[in-house]
């Protein structure tokens, strides 16, 4: 039987066509559309507006003209924490309709749209977690330094018109990163999903906006990285792009925002180390890791701990349990919940992390599973077989880059320092892990490694907590209190109590 999820298509009715702009739910200006096609079965799935550079421009005067004279960044605390507990409540309400709805964007099983981290109900945790800073973060005030009485405050003002710039992958939680904190401080938003994962954020958008979010305050822009985003990258009227996505294009919103010093997040890419210890649960750690790089995405995770380091004692049996899940990962149609790993996202992208695997076996890694592509009904799919290389050197291209897909590199060390030099020894740093027992080396290692979020036997993303990376995975942080400030500039007021100062 041929895979297709067309009838699932029909149920949920997806948002064709339209964005959300001045107000209006309106197609773009020049007509223009995008044809989304399915990564597990090539099916054309629907197809949205392309914002070209004058829809972008009506959207960023909207977003201004929303934060000088709009409601949202002046409402009383309590008015602003009631909305973004109601955008929460939506989201749970439709969980159904948006784990749908990401199942025919890019594809994601259903099975693993209920694991925390890329379920719907995280994305409305962190809501929730915004809407408890309102009335919390405000300034300081400080004693008079010289001179006279004088009183000397600081307060936290929004950072104006914020762009989100989204990925594909985990759109919940990534969406909810975004627009919860910039909402919460006070900030207009413009939100540019991903071409790979458009109808998921055009729904939630829409489901903001009827609990309660004031047209202005939030919009959505649809289209390609070109001309979409880079329209508004380029934009001078954004105050802040907060953007999550590759390398390559986080230097190019650096680079666009140095004209008009916009403020500026990136959230990138890794090639996480995680580090394996003889005294560790050992299989656990071995499925762990080839669980990051396998179930759900299919390793298409920005923190996915895709560099396996293992003390040469544990190796053989790290490498048998990565194996036996490898041997268990089933994938195909992302409505059937027995399914746990979804189809890359494009053709491109498959043909990418097959080219890697033959850089692997070329630069002289161990091909000890997978590496191979399905075929019968999942060859019209952008499906790889879950790919373990053992005996890799760090110098390797599978090694140092990052290859977003199901490819598990497992590199041997001898001692905790060459463990240590070897994890470092990369232009990333978003995540790592640490297996072992020991409690001293665990915390002395999630010290010393050079990145942004450490697992001790273990990894979680938590609304609560700062995500970011270390070197070239990124600049600031999402995630809890530091997610907050980052859509505010701090402010600096004085004023002299006596006539001394004056
Ligand atoms: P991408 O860089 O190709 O695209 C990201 C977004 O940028 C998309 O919306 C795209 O349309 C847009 N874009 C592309 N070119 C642009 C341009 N010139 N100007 C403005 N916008 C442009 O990345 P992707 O393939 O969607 O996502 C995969 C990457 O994201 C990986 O590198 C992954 O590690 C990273 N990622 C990081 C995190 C994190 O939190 N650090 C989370 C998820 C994904």
């Amino acid at each position: 039987m041929t895979l297709s999820v067309q009838p699932h298509r029909d149920a949920v009715g997806l948002p064709d066509g339209l964005m959300f702009v001045d107000g209006k739910w309106r197609p773009g200006q020049d007509g223009a559309s995008w044809q989304h096609r399915h990564p597990a079965t090539g099916e054309e799935v629907g197809s949205f507006a392309v914002a070209g550079a004058q829809d972008v421009d009506d959207a960023v005067r909207a977003a201004r003209r929303a934060f000088d004279e709009g409601p949202w960044p002046r409402l009383r605390a309590g008015q602003r924490i009631r909305v973004l507990h109601a955008c929460a409540a939506a989201l749970r309400e439709h969980a159904d309709e948006l784990r749908a709805l990401q199942a025919l964007d890019n594809g994601v099983p259903l099975s693993f749209a209920s694991v925390y981290a890329t379920s719907v109900g995280v994305a409305a945790d962190v809501f929730e977690h915004h809407a408890g800073w309102v009335d919390k973060i405000g300034g300081q005030t400080l004693p008079p330094f010289q001179g006279g009485d004088h009183l000397a405050m600081t307060f936290r003002e929004p950072v104006g018109v914020v762009a989100a710039i989204l990925p594909w992958n985990a759109p919940f939680l990534l969406f909810a990163q975004k627009v919860a904190p910039a909402l919460a401080a006070g900030c207009t938003v413009i939100v540019k999903p991903s071409e790979h994962a458009t109808f998921t954020v055009l729904r939630m958008v829409a489901l903001l906006l009827e609990a309660g979010v004031p047209e202005g305050a939030l919009q959505v822009v649809t289209g390609p990285g070109e001309p979409t985003g880079q329209a508004l990258i380029v934009h001078p009227g954004v105050d802040k792009v907060s953007f999550t996505g590759s390398r390559a294009v986080g230097r190019r919103v650096i680079e666009a925002s140095a004209g008009t010093m916009k403020r500026v997040s990136l959230e990138l890419g890794g090639k996480s180390p995680a580090l394996v210890f003889p005294d560790a649960d050992v299989n656990l750690a071995g499925m762990t890791a080839m669980g990051m790089v396998t179930m759900g995405l299919s390793g298409q995770a920005c923190v996915a701990h895709t560099r396996a380091l293992v003390h040469r004692d544990v190796y053989d049996q790290f490498l048998a349990a990565a194996q036996l899940l490898a041997g268990m990962i089933t994938y195909g149609d992302p409505f059937d919940p027995a399914v746990l790993a979804s189809a890359l996202i494009s053709e491109k992208q498959r043909d990418r992390v097959m080219g890697y695997i033959e850089t692997g076996e070329r630069e002289g890694a161990r091909l000890v599973a997978g590496g191979t592509r399905p075929d019968g009904d999942l060859a019209a799919g952008n499906f790889v077989a879950p790919t373990i290389f053992a005996d890799v050197r760090n110098d390797m291209t599978i090694a140092r880059e990052e290859i977003f897909g199901p490819v598990l590199a497992v590199l041997p060390f001898d001692d905790e320092d060459e463990a240590v030099r070897i994890a470092n020894d990369t232009e990333y740093g978003l995540g790592a892990g640490v297996y072992t027992t020991d409690v001293r080396r665990a915390f002395r290692l999630a010290r010393r490694l050079r990145a942004g979020t450490v697992g001790i036997n273990g990894f979680q993303v938590e609304p609560h907590l700062p995500f970011g990376g270390f070197q070239q995975s990124g600049l600031g942080r999402e995630g809890g209190q530091s997610a907050f400030e980052s859509y505010t500039e701090l402010k600096s007021v004085l004023m002299p109590l006596t006539e001394e100062l004056m």
